[in-house]
């Protein structure tokens, strides 16, 4: 379909999961796409891999983006690489669960910097670009305990309620230049993330979905693309979740 012919796109944590879908989704609409996570090796080998597929669509960019001053680095990188940026994609993010009395004061902070602070970096590094483009991108990827809360995940839940208040704050900004922004809320989608959780956990999880069943990477690749194409010119400052029914 090549829809997305050389549009330039930013993927964060898209060295496995969900991003590393995202990223190749957009790789195989004909792309530019930059890999962008922590680990040199990790984002390095979801580059090669997606290469192999869609030839020299990928570049990879290692980056920890809850650091601020190495994102505005890396940002001025991939923009004089790419020349420009059409569409950023706020993925990264992590989890340090525990139930209140045993959550550390880092535990939420390392996970408010990366979910929160890291969409705050991302958005600081590709901001011009994004207004530049005429009809700019950017998608955030919360989660439905942004929405509902999760005994256990007070930071995370915190961090993605705090991504959507962020999502519509950048919408309302960015509106007069044509650049969108949204919200996207997954439910339970199997990726290493929820492949870390117990099996009995798993079950307990897919008893509360209406459509009994995890969601996978490739359905929120495809909302993604969605919410980033031109026939979603008319869409911003919402939240999507997909979920299977968990949180209507
Ligand atoms: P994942 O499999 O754990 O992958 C996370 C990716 O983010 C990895 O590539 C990781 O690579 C990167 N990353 C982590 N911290 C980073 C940082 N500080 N800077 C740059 N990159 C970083 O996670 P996932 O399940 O695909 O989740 C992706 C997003 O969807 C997350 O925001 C998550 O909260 C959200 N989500 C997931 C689910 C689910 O069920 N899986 C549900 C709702 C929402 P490195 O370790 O190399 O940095």
């Amino acid at each position: 379909m090549d829809q997305f012919k050389d549009k330039r796109v930013v993927v964060t944590g898209a060295g496995r999961g969900i991003g590393l879908a995202v990223a190749e989704a957009f790789a195989a609409e004909g792309a530019r796409v930059a890999v962008l996570s922590r680990n040199e090796q990790s984002c390095g080998q979801a580059a090669a891999a997606i290469n192999k597929k869609y030839s020299n669509t990928a570049t990879p960019f290692a980056v920890d983006v809850a650091d601020y001053d190495a994102m505005q680095v890396v940002g001025k990188e991939i923009v004089t690489d790419f020349e420009g940026v059409d569409i950023l994609i706020n993925n990264a993010g992590i989890t340090r669960d525990g139930l209140l009395l045993r959550m550390t004061g880092e535990d939420w902070d390392a996970v408010m910097n990366t979910n929160l602070k890291g969409a705050f970096n991302a958005v600081k590094a590709f901001q011009r670009p994004l207004m530049k483009s005429g009809g700019g991108r950017i998608v955030n990827v919360s989660s439905v305990i942004g929405l509902i809360g999760n005994a256990g995940q007070a930071n995370y839940a915190a961090s993605k309620a705090g991504l959507i208040g962020f999502t519509k704050s950048v919408a309302r900004e960015l509106a007069s230049r044509k650049v969108t922004c949204n919200a996207i809320a997954p439910g339970f989608i199997r990726t290493d993330m929820t492949d870390a959780l117990s099996e009995d956990m798993q079950e307990e999880i897919i008893k509360r979905v209406p459509l009994k069943d995890m969601g996978n990477t490739e359905e929120i690749a495809s909302l993604a693309l969605y919410l980033s194409s031109p026939e979603a010119r008319y869409l911003t400052g919402q939240v999507i979740a997909i979920d299977g029914g968990m949180t209507m």
